[in-house]
């Protein structure tokens, strides 16, 4: 185990020095100043395997806040308190083909609910269901969640959150279109600071692999065989990631690199490779989780570098759901 884990590792590495070359092509997101801060030329990854193979290569350290990426936390947790059914009477599953930040498709006559939770409107709605009276109450059962997934408690970065919560205006537009059509089942208020507070939680590329490790093994934590996130429930969040997961490209993302994963403006993917019968010389590939980090975003709001680098790794290894 140990010496495939040193050969994966230069593997990665290698991959790693190669892609961050193409950071150059890409942006560091500008509409919330703080998130400008980031080096544009940050590129890390770690992967974390079933079998307990841990590989880690490029700017591994650096914590950045995980934003869209609670989206998919959040609609986990709103699952586990209210019930699945009760949740998809209320957001859809639908890809929107919008803007994640859209309020176009709000305008939709008839429209019955947001198209999917990985979308603002969808988000802020599924943040207005959580329970709580505070926004801090509110994202407990979230923390305790990634407390049980992550071995510790992760903070809210809060110059990101006052930052994000200052040049909030078109979120607060959707709020207040969400509340106008009767969307929203709290306060607009708490569910928007709730809102930007769980998207400046603050992780690194090793807590999203092992995120990504516990849905990929259907909600287990394969380390102790504990049910962390019911089955049901993983899978509809891997369900979503896939069809909703990478904004507008996330058919583009299906088609080439083929596994669920959930990017935010940040630069963070997380990725969650489901485990597949495997040729016995490389037991490292039965299942595993992926947290990248690359600030540098492509025009749809991707990690420019973070995408090529996990197309070129699940090339390689053959790591494609379908
Ligand atoms: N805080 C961001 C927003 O709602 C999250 C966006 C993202 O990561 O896509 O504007």
């Amino acid at each position: 185990t140990e010496q495939t884990e040193e050969w994966l590792q230069s593997y990665v590495e290698d991959w790693v020095s190669f892609y961050q070359k193409h950071t150059s092509d890409g942006k560091v997101a500008s509409y919330i100043p703080v998130l400008q801060e980031a080096d544009p030329d940050d590129l890390g990854i770690s992967i974390i395997g079933k079998n307990g193979i841990s590989i880690r290569a490029g700017d591994s350290d650096i914590p950045f806040t995980i934003q869209s990426i609670s989206k998919v936390l959040s609609f986990i947790v709103a699952c586990m308190e209210r019930g699945v059914s009760y949740m998809l009477d209320r957001v859809d599953v639908e890809p929107a083909g919008e803007a994640f930040n859209s309020i176009m498709h709000l305008e939709m006559k008839q429209l019955k609910k947001p198209f999917n939770p990985l979308i603002n409107a969808g988000a802020i709605t599924v943040t207005s269901i959580l329970e709580g009276r505070t926004s801090d109450e509110r994202l407990r059962p979230m923390f305790d969640l990634l407390e049980k997934m992550l071995g510790y408690r992760p903070k809210i970065n809060v110059d990101v959150y006052e930052s994000e919560r200052d040049s909030s205006m078109r979120n607060r537009a959707i709020g207040y279109y969400l509340l106008e059509i009767g969307f929203l089942e709290s306060d607009l208020n708490i569910t928007l600071e709730t809102y930007f507070k769980q998207c400046s939680i603050e992780a690194t590329v090793d807590d999203l692999a092992r995120i990504g490790l516990i849905l990929a093994n259907d909600g287990v934590n394969p380390d102790t065989d504990e049910e962390i996130i019911p089955r049901q429930v993983a899978r509809i969040a891997k369900a979503l990631m896939l069809t909703c997961g990478m904004y507008d490209a996330s058919g583009k993302f299906a088609t080439y690199v083929g596994i669920p994963a959930k990017s935010g403006v940040s630069g963070g993917i997380i990725a969650a490779a489901p485990p597949r019968v495997r040729d016995e010389d490389l037991p490292f590939l039965e299942g595993c989780g992926i947290g990248v980090y690359g600030p540098a975003l492509d025009d749809r709001g991707n990690s420019i570098a973070g995408i090529r680098l996990l197309r070129h790794i699940a090339k390689q290894w053959d790591l494609s759901i379908f």
